[in-house]
């Protein structure tokens, strides 16, 4: 009996998903692993957040809630995106979602036709490329190496544009490296946009709050406003507040894309949880102390980590500027011997040797389309941070390098 449909044959099994379930395995097991491997803040959602979805819910608000949102966090939506980006949008440029992914989805469902091309900047987040596979689309990766700062150049951009060309995808910052673009980096691959007035561009700014060095965040569309019709904002609320479980994303964009995305939604779900949405609107509208402080501490954290990796021999890693990941680079392990007599040939065994010797789950870069390098998340505290160097600099000491 066949169950999965053939739009499913693409997508492979995760990476991301094949370290997180060894390391629960081990945990099964009884090992003593870091769970390096996972993407969300490891901080409570601020009680203030949560009393507003509770009192919601004693106000009745347990109905269908709109397709596109409540009016109440579509607003907020707006008013976020004025305060906080000068953006001016109307409530109906705005969808929310079940997460961002759910906006993701939404955004390349609306839009895509078979064989059309998506660009996305390697290492990227997982997702873009299964989404865009699962609906026949065409992914280009574009490498962007750590030597330009995991960032897209102008020029590669305009040599990867073609006819078929539908979306191009940016995250700022990004998922896995952490790269920031300065403003006017921004404002240049604007101005190559420009001259291709037919590509949709994707700017998903969910890690918008977590920017380090005292770094402003400037949206795409802030910096590009010429473009602005033809850009879909994408941002939530899952990793500024601490808030993965509540599953509330949003899109900001021109209203017949919105309208075509919200369509989908309507046959996905009818719509994001409504007391969900009530402590969403909540986080955008109220106190944000707890967000500056959550960027303190993921500052905090990759110092640590960058420091310490710093010590240790073949590996590197040049301070991320935002978002709670360390993507470490390991070429020089290529080739490695293991205690075990095993070669590491490549950033999977690598990521496999580290689990198994150190203890540490982390993410292969292959996960993200950019080898060789692994992913580790500084979503967890200083000391467990520090205790999984000490256990990294010790099991990269026991392999024997190739000289
Ligand atoms: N975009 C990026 C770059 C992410 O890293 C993630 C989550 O890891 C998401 C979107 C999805 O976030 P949400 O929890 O809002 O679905």
């Amino acid at each position: 009996m066949r169950f999965a449909s053939s739009r499913l044959d693409p997508v492979e099994p995760s990476a991301s998903a094949w370290v997180s379930q060894a390391a629960k395995a081990a945990k099964a097991r009884g090992e003593d692993v870091i769970d390096l491997g996972l993407g969300e803040p490891d901080f409570d959602t601020p009680a203030h957040i949560v009393e507003a979805a509770h009192e919601a819910a004693l106000r009745g608000e347990t109905r269908y809630p709109p397709t596109n949102g409540t009016a109440e966090m579509r607003q907020a939506v707006v008013d976020k995106l004025k305060r906080e980006n000068a953006l001016d949008y109307a409530l109906d440029e705005v969808i929310v979602s079940n997460g961002a992914k759910q906006v993701l989805f939404n955004a390349m469902m609306a839009t895509l036709e078979p064989g059309d091309e998506v660009l996305m900047c390697a290492p990227y987040f997982g997702q873009y490329k299964d989404i865009v596979l699962i609906l026949g689309g065409t992914v280009v990766a574009l490498t962007c190496p750590a030597e330009n700062g995991f960032c897209l150049t102008p020029a590669q951009l305009e040599a990867a544009i073609t006819p078929k060309t539908r979306w191009i995808m940016l995250n700022l910052p990004s998922n896995p490296a952490g790269a920031v673009y300065s403003d006017a980096d921004l404002r240049a691959l604007g101005e190559v946009l420009d001259r291709h007035p037919e590509v949709l561009i994707l700017s998903d700014e969910i890690y918008e709050h977590i920017l380090f060095d005292g770094r402003k965040f400037l949206s795409f569309a802030t910096a590009n406003p010429q473009l602005k019709q033809r850009i879909l904002t994408v941002n939530g609320v899952s990793k500024a507040y601490a808030m993965t479980g509540w599953r509330i994303g949003y899109g900001a964009g021109p209203t017949p894309l919105i309208t075509a995305m919200t369509k989908v939604q309507s046959q996905i779900c009818s719509g994001a949880c409504s007391v969900a949405q009530a402590a969403a609107a909540s986080a955008l509208n109220g106190p944000q102390e707890s967000v500056r402080a959550f960027c303190q501490a993921f500052q905090d954290r990759r110092d640590l980590v960058v420091a310490r990796i710093a010590q240790i021999d073949g590996l590197t890693l040049a301070p991320p500027g935002g978002a709670f990941y360390g993507l470490i680079g390991c070429a020089d392990l290529i080739g490695a011997e293991a205690p075990n007599g095993e070669t590491l040939k490549d950033d999977a065994e690598i990521t496999a040797y580290i689990l198994k010797d150190a203890g540490i789950a982390a993410v292969p870069g292959s996960a993200y389309e950019l080898s060789p390098f692994f992913r580790i998340s500084t979503a967890a505290s200083l000391e467990v941070l520090g205790q999984a160097m000490d256990r990294l600099a010790a099991s990269i000491a026991k392999l024997k390098r190739k000289t």
